[in-house]
């Protein structure tokens, strides 16, 4: 089965409700390819989720940038998996690096969490992504397999998860990783599910590439064969999204 291209929109903490609708008419009224072709997602902060699937195209899906690791309660200011579920949230990302890093989120906590969204029936972003300093050190692959691992460990169903990975030292930086390296590290990536989940789970899970998606680099990212789209932070609050969208074709 053909891994169907998908584009994620990160806003991360950005955005005035007037900003937010702006954005969101650019997108409405985008040419862009079918759903057939590409599943196009975008994340708004909490506080604009309900706005924007309100006036958002049918086409396009919304997620949240984040749940809570189990049922809601007496955790202040979290927003738990099944208020997601409650206000008709398809998706949501988790273990973005920003909240790794600032915010000491663990493997195993982000594999907790997203077993926990999935068993509550949201379909999960799922980032991984190594430092500048792992990097140089030659250990990319050990902690994107680390950090895969934690999610495998709590996962059986992979149906509804897509991997972003992330390299932390394109966040943001400007500095995109060239399409070999991004090819190389979803390729090894596949071998990894492939030896470590299943031939099929390898074979249909997407993966997808962030860090410095722009509209002069997707083309030629979106063309590596085990690049299955993107997860866009910067340039998704621009028009610019829209030719990354169509990095599809
Ligand atoms: P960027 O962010 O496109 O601004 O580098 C990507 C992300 O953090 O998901």
């Amino acid at each position: 089965m053909a891994r169907k291209f998908f584009v994620g929109g990160n806003w991360k903490c950005n955005g005035t409700a007037e900003e937010v609708k702006k954005i969101v008419n650019t997108l409405n009224e985008a040419q862009v390819p079918s759903q057939e072709v590409v599943e196009v997602v975008v994340s708004p902060p909490y506080v604009f989720l309900p706005l924007v699937k309100s006036i958002l195209r049918p086409d396009f899906y919304v997620a949240a940038q984040n749940c809570w690791v189990k049922k809601g309660g007496a955790f202040t200011g979290e927003v738990s998996a099944e208020m997601l579920v409650n206000l008709d949230i398809p998706w949501v990302i988790l273990g973005h690096s920003e909240r790794r890093a600032l915010l000491n989120e663990t493997n195993e906590f982000v594999g907790d969490k997203v077993a926990y969204a999935l068993a509550q029936g949201l379909k999960v972003i799922a980032c991984v992504g190594e430092t500048l300093e792992q990097r140089e050190s030659g250990s990319t692959m050990d902690v994107v397999a680390a950090q895969t691992k934690a999610i495998a460990d709590r996962v059986s169903n992979w149906s509804n998860v897509v991997i972003a990975y992330e390299p932390v030292w394109a966040i943001g930086t400007g500095k995109v990783a060239s399409p070999a390296q991004a090819q190389e590290v979803h390729d090894e990536l596949r071998k990894w599910l492939a030896k470590n989940v299943s031939a099929d789970v390898a074979a249909t899970t997407r993966i997808i590439y962030g860090g410095s998606v722009n509209g002069g680099n997707c083309k030629e990212l979106g063309g590596q064969a085990d690049v299955d789209g993107f997860l866009v932070g910067g340039a998704s609050l621009k028009p610019e999204f829209i030719d990354i969208i169509k990095a599809a074709e």
